[in-house]
């Protein structure tokens, strides 16, 4: 029988080796936009990093990446402190429909409710996989465009996100005084095929992929570069507002959102309970492949405002929100070929 003692110890190096790998491929993935390994990996390190530190809660440490989001800073871009945090998602686990049930189970658990208390209404979008950022405007004028960094200090892009034709320089309509909006920049997939082609023409280097493509982008001193490469937008949620009378639903954000001239995903839905979202999710696998754009999932979020407040967030994710995402393209493949052979 070992001792605690031994344990603990062989468990806290456990936990020091997985943090410093997760370190080496955030820094790959959010600092130098080229990641070595397949985000499947990557979320499977995580995992178990998560599953290590639950088993151990004294082995959590504020620095440890289960702890904090993303990125840190590039140097050579200013920094911008963000007035509202920028948050990550939890991820759901089960891939199945049964994640949905999940999410909204530790939903009523959190807000109190009783199983004869009514349904939850949800709101269900798409995840995209782009560059988050923060688009600050001031009586209507664009005036910073910030990534999102470690969530707490992002960096000024403000001179590249200019060049994104999709982003409106001035606001639609009756201006608040202020207003920031969240989203997701992004390449869409004609978009990195034609600029790949054209690149190989040149003789020029070509991009890895849509998302390091758009996060490469945007992360560039010079605003000639972003200027040349096909970027899109799609705006999600809101930062901070002053002077605007926020609507009481996620989802009426998003049309008050596309008032303004935000591109705003049509692919989404309203529904109550959970069996809306796991028709949603079951719906967009389905449709993954005919899509323009890259997703790594969809994203639950509950519909009223006043309801997420009261249900608040942790230190790195809301407890209102949760990413369901699919089975990885890899694994599906793999999945198709025993079936076809059965
Ligand atoms: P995340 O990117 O999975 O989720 C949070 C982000 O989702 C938000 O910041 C936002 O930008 C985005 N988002 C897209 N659509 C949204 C919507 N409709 N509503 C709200 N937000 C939306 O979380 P994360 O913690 O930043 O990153 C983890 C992801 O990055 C994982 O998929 C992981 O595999 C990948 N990653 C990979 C590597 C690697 O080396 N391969 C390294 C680090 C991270």
């Amino acid at each position: 029988e070992s001792t605690p003692a031994v344990t603990t110890s062989n468990v806290a190096e456990q936990a020091a080796a997985l943090r410093t790998t997760i370190r080496r491929y955030d820094h790959e993935y959010y600092v130098l936009d080229a990641p070595s390994v397949p985000d499947s990996e990557y979320d499977r390190v995580f995992r178990e990093l998560k599953a290590l530190e639950e088993a151990h809660p004294a082995l959590i440490t504020p620095d440890s990446p289960t702890q904090r989001v993303g990125g840190a800073a590039m140097s050579g871009l200013l920094p911008v402190r963000h007035r509202i945090p920028m948050l990550s998602i939890e991820t759901e686990t089960d891939i199945t429909p049964q994640g949905a049930h999940n999410f909204d189970a530790r939903v009523r658990k959190k807000l109190g409710l009783l199983p004869e208390d009514a349904a939850i209404e949800y709101a269900a979008e798409l995840k995209f996989d782009g560059l988050a950022l923060s688009l600050r405007y001031e009586h209507g004028q664009l005036i910073q465009a910030a990534t999102r960094g470690d969530g707490e200090v992002g960096e000024d892009v403000t001179h590249n996100i200019r060049t994104i034709r999709q982003i409106p320089l001035q606001l639609h309509g009756a201006a608040p005084e202020v207003l920031e909006v969240r989203g997701e920049v992004y390449m869409s997939r004609p978009d990195f095929e034609r600029y790949n082609a054209s690149q190989r023409e040149q003789g020029k280097a070509t991009l890895v992929n849509p998302r390091n493509g758009a996060a490469g982008s945007i992360r560039q001193l010079d605003p000639r570069l972003a200027a040349q490469r096909p970027l899109s937008f799609f705006a999600y949620g809101l930062g901070e507002t002053k002077g605007w009378e926020v609507p009481p639903t996620h989802a009426q954000v998003l049309d008050a959102l596309k008032d303004f001239g935000f591109p705003v995903c049509q692919g989404r839905t309203v529904g109550v309970g959970p069996e809306s979202l796991a028709a949603f999710h079951q719906a967009i696998a389905a449709k993954r492949d005919q899509l323009t754009y890259d997703i790594d999932g969809v994203v639950y979020k509950v519909n009223r405002l006043d309801l997420q407040r009261e249900l608040g967030f942790r230190s790195r994710e809301p407890n209102w929100a949760v990413a369901h995402k699919f089975p990885a393209q890899e694994e599906m493949t793999v999945l198709e070929q025993i079936d076809v052979q059965v």
